[in-house]
């Protein structure tokens, strides 16, 4: 550091306050520091790759990750970061270092394919399409020196590469929103090319139109048909004809021309730039998060490094005969290799034949693969496999729960889950025959139902914790309560949005303002989400946003609410009526089963008895019944049992040591001025004490 930027830092040696000025020299200063850190961090990050790839030893040490990533975590506490600060910075360091080495492996791998100085890359569309911008995107991350080509469709993409007019084509093969794009799958089939890379682009739709121009004053729209189906719900509300185009940018740059206010096009913020468009309505998706995932294609197949992460897609057919498909994917099970994607299309010409294309884990050099491979082709009639290339994605560096936790304080040799011991010796008896529910019966399934959202796990042996306020009261309570939540190894966020109150006068909650607060803390902070749904209207556009639904206490016999949230494909905390029976629960999660959702899990929270001295009495024997007469996960809630504060540590370890799954606790920045359950909300210390005693 400079003299001048220590006079500014200590106080001690400067008795007049600094000025703007000299704060943001100071600041350049340190930005610098960063950097040129940055770069040191970079080099060592290829030096290490260069010695990984003489031992032969993996690209990645998790274990290590972890540790490093858990230590950094306590030393920046010691320097007033916090640690989801911490984790996402070091997430983006890890990130850029595996990439590196990866690349370092890859290169070293393909030796003869360094000759060429520019890569041509072949696209469809003109410059500023989708297939532009992820080629972008992919090959300057990999820090080569690229050209162009745009072609006219994706055959032409294909054929560009095959007659060498460019080393690598790169095709869109799904969209989040919209699915598998066939034409794309049907090409691959009959090209002599291989699949050698993969890039995940964000699709961020906009309404875009001439320089001052207005959404109101349009009358014609510039499309692509798949951004059509990808907006469908926004075009069904304006009033406005439709022309067909290409690609996006095609229609960005026709619309550039035509130079009428009354023209607009969909297309992406960057092509919007590109042709010095304006941007009329941002997020005009269905889905507020969209992504196309493209395949880069090249004449020569790639040699994967066994140390790199890698997929092998391939496609493939059976015999017209029953149980041939699951043969199939045996193998693949009894070699324990994960399947990323399987994608049926129908033979052309052979009606109701069909293609299987799949995605696994994996690359032909390693011995397990190979021999999987080798077993496919036996039992298959036809295969063809299209490529291996490293995976895009770079698996984020976690903590566990229990770690972060622990993180900054003693660790406590607490008695863990007594139930995993007691089950040895005391097995119980076989659940009474089931009356009146099937599907959530241990008859029906006898294997326990595990329950992942996001990064949360419900069920099996994990303890999950869900903390959060009693109701959303504003963005900067949620934002407190998720950083202290994820400091301390919750990993789900609860918050009410709609708060069913015994009377009408007390706040109702903030509604979907709430849940948008909700939604942007769990995206900031990396933690699913949970509120409460009361009416089978919202329960749709409630589960667009909130990652677990829950269905109240009052409201475990609604029986049409609880039908509603059985369409949706979000996981259900079904909690227990205050007056309702374990039969009573049972009975109602069967009401949500039979609609088609198969991830419920049960909630107890205390039912109403002749008991005064707490809010509710928590009926722990509730857990190993249930466990016992289902497969669905149980957790726990101590807080709305207890009703007051000093009660819910004891009632949380008594939920673990019965076995329950989790608890869900409520807690709040100031539980004084919360405007509901103050008085049973944790402050953050003592979520984090408990967090460190129960979680150790
Ligand atoms: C809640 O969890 O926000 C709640 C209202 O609890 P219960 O339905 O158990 O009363
Ligand atoms: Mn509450």
């Amino acid at each position: 550091m400079t003299s001048e930027n220590s006079e500014v830092t200590s106080k001690t040696s400067e008795p007049k306050e600094a000025s703007v000025e000299q704060i943001r020299q100071s600041i350049n200063g340190i930005d610098e520091q960063i950097l040129e850190l940055l770069g040191k961090r970079r080099e060592a990050s290829v030096s290490i790759a260069q010695t990984k790839e003489k031992n032969k030893s993996a690209l990645r040490d998790r274990q290590r990750e972890e540790d490093l990533l858990l230590y950094r975590i306590e030393k920046g506490k010691s320097l007033g970061l916090d640690s989801h600060f911490v984790t996402r910075i070091f997430h983006e360091v890890i990130d850029d270092s595996v990439r590196l080495q990866r690349q370092y492996f890859q290169t070293q791998a393909n030796a003869t394919d360094v000759g060429r100085v520019v890569k041509r890359v072949a696209f469809q569309g003109i410059e500023g399409a989708y297939g532009y911008l992820a080629a972008q995107q992919h090959f300057a991350r990999e820090g080569d020196n690229v050209s162009y080509l745009g072609c006219s469709n994706y055959q032409a993409v294909l054929e560009a590469v095959e007659k060498g007019k460019a080393d690598f084509g790169i095709l869109p093969i799904e969209n989040t929103a919209s699915g598998g794009i066939n034409e794309v799958y049907d090409l691959l089939l009959h090209t002599q090319l291989s699949l050698v890379g993969e890039e995940t682009c964000k699709v961020d739709l906009c309404l875009i139109g001439q320089k001052g121009a207005s959404k109101e004053s349009l009358k014609t729209l510039f499309c692509h048909p798949d951004m059509v189906m990808q907006c469908s719900k926004f075009l069904s509300d304006i009033d406005v004809s439709l022309e067909y185009f290409s690609d996006a940018a095609l229609a960005s740059k026709r619309l550039k021309e035509s130079k009428d206010p009354a023209v607009g096009a969909i297309t992406s913020k960057e092509t919007a730039r590109l042709f010095d468009l304006d941007v009329l309505q941002e997020n005009v998706g269905n889905q507020k998060e969209s992504y196309t995932r493209f395949l880069i294609v090249a004449r020569k197949p790639l040699t994967i490094n066994r140390q790199v992460p890698s997929k092998t897609s391939l496609v493939f057919s059976t015999a017209q005969e029953p149980g041939a498909l699951v043969r199939a994917l045996h193998i693949f099970e009894d070699r324990g290799i994960n399947l990323s994607k399987l994608e049926s299309r129908p033979i052309l010409e052979n009606p109701w034949e069909e293609m299987f294309y799949l995605d696994l884990e994996g690359n032909p050099e390693q011995e397990h693969v190979q021999d999987a491979l080798d077993e496919l082709t036996r039992v298959s009639r036809f295969i063809k496999i299209l490529g291996s290339y490293p995976t895009e994605r770079v698996a984020p560096t976690s903590v566990k729960p229990e770690n972060l936790a622990q993180s900054g304080a003693d660790a406590k040799s607490g008695e863990k889950s007594l139930a995993a011991k007691e089950s040895k010796t005391n097995k119980p008896p076989l659940p009474k025959k089931a009356k009146g529910y099937k599907l959530a019966s241990r008859e029906y399934k006898n294997e326990d139902t595990i329950i992942r959202v996001k990064g949360a796990v419900l069920g099996g042996d994990n303890f999950t914790v869900i903390a959060g306020p009693c109701s959303v009261e504003s963005e900067e309570q949620i934002f407190e309560c998720a950083r202290v939540a994820k400091e301390c190894g919750a990993t789900i966020l609860r918050g009410g949005c709609f708060k069913p109150r015994t009377s009408p006068y007390s706040f109702q909650g903030l509604g979907w303002d709430g849940l948008d607060i909700m939604a942007e803390a769990g995206k900031m902070y990396d933690l699913p989400i949970v509120t409460e749904v009361l009416a089978p209207d919202d329960v749709e556009r409630a589960a667009e946003k909130a990652d677990i639904i829950q269905i109240g206490a009052r409201n475990m016999q609604n029986f049409t609410l609880l039908s509603e949230v059985g369409k949706t494909r979000r996981p259900i905390m079904l909690k227990r009526g205050m007056s309702a029976s374990i039969d009573d629960l049972l009975h109602a999660s069967e009401y949500i089963l039979s609609q088609g959702n198969q991830q419920v899990f049960f909630c107890e929270r205390g039912i109403r008895t002749f008991e005064t001295a707490t809010r509710n009495t928590l009926d722990l024997s509730a857990v190993p019944v249930l466990k016992q007469m289902s497969h669905l996960p149980v957790i726990v809630d101590p807080s709305h049992a207890a009703g007051t504060r000093w009660l819910v540590p004891p009632l949380s370890f008594a939920s673990r040591a019965i076995g329950a799954h989790g608890i869900m606790i409520e807690f709040h920045p100031e539980p004084e001025k919360a405007l509901s359950d103050g008085p049973q909300s944790l402050y953050p210390e003592q979520l984090k004490e408990l967090m460190r005693d129960l979680m150790g």
